[in-house]
């Protein structure tokens, strides 16, 4: 099988493990970065870079023009860009909020809406969205984050309700704690305050979200669609 595969912010952590996990399983590869230059592991292993912010309709647009010129209409989309500006509600400006829910809620929609295009004509399509087990649990400094990955699932379902019988699915992924730049920044003692609370009591390897993504976009998972799979060794449970 080789399809054409979107990662969007596919250059680091969660992202690049997806795109690293499709690329090696033969399918057709383009991923969006920011800023920077993409990953020479990328190049070497056939992965098409493009350059998008997903705040900006206008680069969404761009991204996809070339994506479809090189690999043809995106078949799986995965919705992996997102952002964190954690702070109390006190101290929270409109822009710290509205910055986060413009990259992780609307941004989503931004690149969904387009992908939606190309699947409709080929009456088939896969979208996961990544979310987080802190947009079930909530977590005190990140109501913004949080809020705007809650949005993802019902977004994600009224899509599969609107979109089922086109043969498109949506589903989330909730990632639990993953070792990436984003939670670098966590001090030691927050990290071992979180290790505590894990059942499996370690962090996800971005390896492990990628495995999950693989499977929603694979045909075992045809009859799946609505879904919020938990990948976050327990963290979640319940929610
Ligand atoms: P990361 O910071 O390493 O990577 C985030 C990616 O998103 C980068 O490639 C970045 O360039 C891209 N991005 C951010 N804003 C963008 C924009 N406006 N336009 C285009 N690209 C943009 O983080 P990560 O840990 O790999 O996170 C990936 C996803 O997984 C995010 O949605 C994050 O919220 C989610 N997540 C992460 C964890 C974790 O513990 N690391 C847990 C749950 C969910």
């Amino acid at each position: 099988m080789s399809r054409s595969v979107l990662v969007t912010g596919g250059n680091r952590g969660i992202g690049l493990a997806i795109a690293r996990a499709f690329a090696e399983a033969g399918d057709k590869v383009a991923i969006t970065y920011r800023s920077g230059e993409p990953p020479q592991e990328l190049t070497a292993l056939g992965v098409l870079a493009v350059r998008c912010d997903i705040t900006d309709s206008e680069q969404v647009e761009q991204a996809y023009k070339e994506v479809e010129d090189k690999h043809g209409a995106v078949e799986v989309l995965v919705a992996n860009a997102g952002i964190t500006k954690d702070t109390l509600l006190m101290r929270m400006s409109e822009e710290d909020f509205a910055s986060v829910v413009d990259t992780n809620l609307t941004g989503t929609f931004r690149v969904v809406k387009r992908a939606n295009r190309g699947m409709l004509r080929a009456k088939k399509g896969r979208v996961v969205l990544i979310s987080s087990v802190v947009g079930l649990l909530g977590a005190g400094g990140q109501s913004n984050y949080a809020a705007s990955k809650a949005a993802l699932v019902g977004f994600a379902r009224s899509l599969a309700r609107e979109l089922g019988s086109r043969n498109i699915t949506f589903n989330v992924v909730a990632p639990g704690f993953v070792d990436t730049d984003m939670t670098k920044v966590l001090t030691d003692e927050q990290r071992a305050a979180i290790v505590a609370q894990v059942p499996l009591a370690r962090y996800a390897q971005p390896e492990e979200i990628a495995a999950a993504v693989s499977f929603l976009a694979s045909d075992d998972a045809a009859y799946i669609t609505g879904a919020v799979i938990p990948v976050d060794g327990g963290l979640g449970m319940g929610h």
